[in-house]
């Protein structure tokens, strides 16, 4: 049963091949069996997932089930579950438990969705390895000794180690693709506003979306179909109609404008993953698709105006965790400020205080113009390259991430260096666009994935896009060496 897609296991529920409860207990037990080696998971509510599958097979027998009622998911460990530890990846929400669910989660819930657990994150979702996780690194189930990628890692070896069939994930800068891409298997971040925010632990409010990894881009589109639509909770929540993402999945792509951006091809790009990638564009040729090269002149300042812009809003985010409210308060207390300063630099980790010390110090008074205002108008200026491309192509593709998965500890002491592998991803935040990436081939047995970059609300191009190209090749049915 693990090595089936969501489209299938809802399938065989339907047909009653098996029962939720006895597809719930096969992937506990997986998760019990090899969990302890990829650590791909922060917390797994077994006993409330059984209960949420009996749940789940009793409507299916009252005549009551929807399309996916039944099928086991796991949440990134960012959303607020009700009565379940929400720790963000982070000592200081170690022991808190959210009292609501996150928006997302409900929507899971009402759509009959089994939680199986909470996945590993980087800290306040602040990293590209998992490695800044407080409950230690996610391995990557290609190579146990490379990273998952992040900050969703745990959500992306999940599904890659079928220890799930989906997951939930967010992306700031690329923290769905980026894993999605080393893990090999398929992740979308929807366009901003698609998905509610609501119950999601802020890092940088204006750049935050949530989305869904699954094995294929028909399985991604089923869990972006509950996930998405408008939350008068969310203030930036889009009052769009959401479209049926399944409807347009088999499109003939014939006569696709595919653009290719000069920038995202060049230095930086290793050669063996820029050869993969020429070969799955080689295959959306073969499609019908019409290759153009374009150009995104600003692209070499995503990086620098990210990494003011999302420290920045992480300061202002971060700031509630006091100690006070909720969340890890040190022992014995001098007075107030003691209180304060104990609480969080105990419960943070050393990345979170790097950003939080950027971020303030680029909106402290004699500094806001000079950082974070010119990071903003560097912003603009990178929405207006995309809007102009896509004026002129139906969707951008090109690496997700520069290199294949990297090996644990390679990267944790130098952050510039760790940044660098969201290159071809942040900028899609900053614009705002939805972002995709599906596995195309392997280096050296690690996963390499191809991204492409949609217009606004443009997700079902996306998928479609997708789905055709995992209709012709089989790299997303490729399995890890594990269990
Ligand atoms: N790696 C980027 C960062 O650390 C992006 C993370 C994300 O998308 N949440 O900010």
């Amino acid at each position: 049963m693990h090595t089936q897609t969501i489209a299938e296991l809802a399938a065989g529920l339907r047909a009653g091949d098996f029962s939720s409860e006895e597809l719930t207990r096969t992937l506990l037990d997986r998760i019990g069996r090899l969990d302890p080696q990829l650590n791909a998971f922060i917390t797994v509510t077994a006993e409330p997932a059984l209960e949420q599958a009996r749940a789940a097979d009793r409507r299916r027998a009252a005549g009551e089930s929807g399309a996916l009622t039944g099928v086991p998911i796991a949440h990134k460990d960012i959303f607020c579950t009700l009565g379940v530890r929400t720790s963000c990846g982070s000592r200081i929400l170690d022991n808190f438990i959210a009292p609501y669910d996150a928006t997302v989660v409900e929507k899971c819930q009402a759509a009959g969705l089994v939680m199986l657990g909470k996945t590993n994150m980087d800290e306040f979702a602040m990293g590209s390895s998992t490695e800044t996780s407080y409950y230690g690194p996610t391995r990557n189930p290609w190579d146990l000794n490379a990273v998952p990628g992040g900050s969703s890692g745990g959500s992306a070896a999940a599904v890659a180690a079928r220890l799930v069939p989906g997951a939930t994930g967010t992306d700031t800068g690329g923290s769905i693709r980026q894993p999605a891409s080393l893990c090999g298997v398929t992740g979308l971040k929807p366009t901003y506003g698609r998905v509610s925010r609501w119950g999601m632990i802020a890092y940088a409010s204006s750049l935050d979306q949530g989305g869904a990894f699954g094995r294929t881009a028909e399985d991604v589109a089923l869990l972006l179909q509950v996930m998405a639509g408008f939350d008068p909770r969310d203030s930036t929540s889009a009052d769009q109609p959401v479209p049926d993402y399944s409807a347009t999945l088999n499109d003939p792509l014939a006569g696709l404008k595919i653009g290719l951006p000069r920038e995202y091809f060049g230095e930086g790009l290793d050669a063996q993953v820029a050869e993969v990638i020429e070969e799955s564009l080689a295959e959306y040729r073969r499609l019908g698709a019409e290759l153009v090269e374009i150009s995104l002149p600003n692209a070499g300042l995503a990086i620098p105006s990210y990494y003011v812009i999302a420290p920045a809003e992480c300061s202002s985010n971060l700031a509630r965790f006091d100690g006070v409210r909720y969340g890890y308060r040190c022992e014995n207390p001098q007075d107030l400020l003691d209180l304060y300063t104990r609480s969080r630099g105990e419960g943070f980790g050393a990345e979170v205080k790097r950003r939080i010390m950027i971020g303030t110090y680029a909106l402290s008074a004699g500094y806001y113009d000079a950082y974070y205002l010119k990071a903003q108008q560097i912003r603009r200026l990178i929405g207006q390259d995309f809007r102009a491309a896509l004026a002129q192509v139906d969707v951008i593709m090109g690496p997700t991430s520069p290199t294949v998965a990297f090996d644990l500890g390679e990267k944790v002491d130098d952050p510039v260096t760790m940044y660098l592998s969201d290159i071809y991803t942040i900028a899609v935040n900053l614009a705002g666009l939805p972002g995709m990436s599906i596995p195309v081939g392997f280096v050296d047995g690690r996963p390499v994935g191809l991204q492409s970059i949609g217009n606004y609300f443009a997700e079902a191009k996306l998928l479609n896009v997708a789905q055709r190209y995992q209709q012709v090749t089989d790299w997303h049915r490729r399995l890890p060496p594990v269990g």
